[in-house]
């Protein structure tokens, strides 16, 4: 895989910020975008531009087929059983907050939800929500000494028999991959209902939503080289159709009296309003582009890159590591000595190095670190060994210039 000929495609990554070359290493916020998305997205807004289901003529029959065909594209790639189990929403925030919101009827007041400690506030708040509706415990997943969820308390936690267990594939903060499918199989052997936050794997890793064997899978366009109000949830056909819609209105009824609503049947009944059509258009895009790499290959790479990358920064001295670095994808969390994450962060961009600092919306995880926040270095399919060293050089600077 040559790096260099695919960075051509990323036409954002071309830019000097001043008088430096952009050096991204924030791909885990959010990936930039191959010109293959952008030129997907404005096709549609220049030639298809319409409202999809709706009208009778050609722009919107073009629409609509476009649109139903990432459908299918989505579904082969996380290799779920049929299409109506694909939920098109505007991204991973949106799609837990419908999870939430639709089994409220379902969680009684004495309820457990479990949830890891490292999960993004995504991941967290809306259950924290979901049991101030029904009087329902949301109980952390405690971590290890190196962050990785401690498996043994796992299990002793299942024995209170909780009614959701809510995981994140990869931490966004220090890119710990969590065994899932082995959680997930646990979890429902227990009866509970499992869903899988994996916004920071679909870049990263194949995913296999069936081989997980979760009842829900989500994750955001924009953090796999596609544009940004664009999501997906993923559920099993059972779960999907018992969950009460968030939204209600157009497109996600079959008919409706002043009386009486009748909601459509999946997926229209979850896709209430006109659907982020653009979005899907370009995550479509966005999939295609995966597609055409070398997954092995990219994965093998980007593993290869995110070692060396903790070599340097060990090698560098005053360099504290979170979390387990053996294993980790995607991402690096550090700090500089007693150095404010934020001073690091703001001395590295005056050089054109973009790093992501603060809590990473996981303050529990913070918490359970004792601090309050730090760096994170993130990788993505473009993301070359100059990138790495530029990076490592600006952080030798910010050292001379703080210790
Ligand atoms: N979960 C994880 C693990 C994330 O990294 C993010 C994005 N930072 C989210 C959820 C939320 O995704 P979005 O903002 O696209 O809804």
């Amino acid at each position: 895989m040559d790096v260099n000929h695919l960075r051509e495609q990323f036409p954002a990554l071309a830019q000097t910020l001043g008088d430096y070359p952009l050096c991204y290493l924030d791909t885990a916020a959010t990936s930039q975008k191959p010109k293959q998305v952008l030129d997907a997205i404005n096709h549609y807004y220049q030639q298809d531009n319409a409202n999809v289901h709706r009208a009778a003529h050609q722009l919107s029959s073009r629409a609509t087929v476009n649109y139903e065909a990432v459908r299918d594209d989505v579904r082969d790639f996380i290799n779920a059983g049929q299409r109506e189990e694909i939920i098109f929403t505007h991204g991973t925030t949106e799609g837990i907050n419908m999870i939430a919101h639709g089994l409220t009827a379902q969680i009684d007041p004495g309820a457990t939800i479990l949830v890891d400690t490292a999960a993004h506030h995504a991941n967290l708040v809306p259950w924290q929500m979901l049991a101030l509706r029904t009087g329902a415990t949301v109980v952390p997943i405690p971590l290890d000494s190196h962050c990785r969820i401690d498996l043994q308390a796992y299990a002793q936690l299942l024995q209170q028999h909780p009614a959701i267990v809510a995981l994140s594939h990869v931490s966004n903060a220090l890119g710990t991959v969590n065994p899932v499918t082995q959680m997930a199989a646990q979890a429902k052997a227990v009866g509970a209902i499992t869903v899988i936050d994996g916004a920071q794997a679909i870049a990263h890793l194949t995913v296999d939503v069936q081989a997980i064997d979760c009842d829900f899978y989500l994750f955001s366009g924009h953090k796999m080289y596609g544009p940004t109000g664009v999501g997906i949830l993923y559920g099993k056909y059972a779960q999907l159709d018992r969950l009460t819609p968030l939204l209600t209105g157009g497109e996600m009824i079959k008919s409706v009296t002043f009386e009486a609503t009748e909601f459509n049947i999946l997926p229209n009944r979850l896709e209430a309003g006109t659907p982020p059509i653009s979005g899907v258009i370009g995550l479509g895009a966005a999939i295609k582009f995966i597609n055409q790499l070398d997954k092995a290959a990219m994965v093998k790479r980007e593993n290869e890159l995110l070692t060396y990358l903790q070599q340097r920064l060990l090698a560098l001295g005053d360099i504290t590591l979170y979390g387990a670095h053996d294993d980790n994808i995607g991402a690096v969390a550090f700090n500089l000595a007693d150095e404010h994450h934020q001073d690091v962060g703001i001395l590295l961009d005056q050089q054109g190095i973009a790093v992501r600092c603060g809590h990473h919306c996981a303050m529990p995880l913070m918490q359970s670190l004792n601090i309050k926040g730090c760096c994170r270095a993130s990788i993505g399919v473009y993301t070359n060994v100059e990138d790495i060293d530029r990076f490592i050089d600006g952080l030798i600077s910010v050292k001379e210039l703080l210790l």
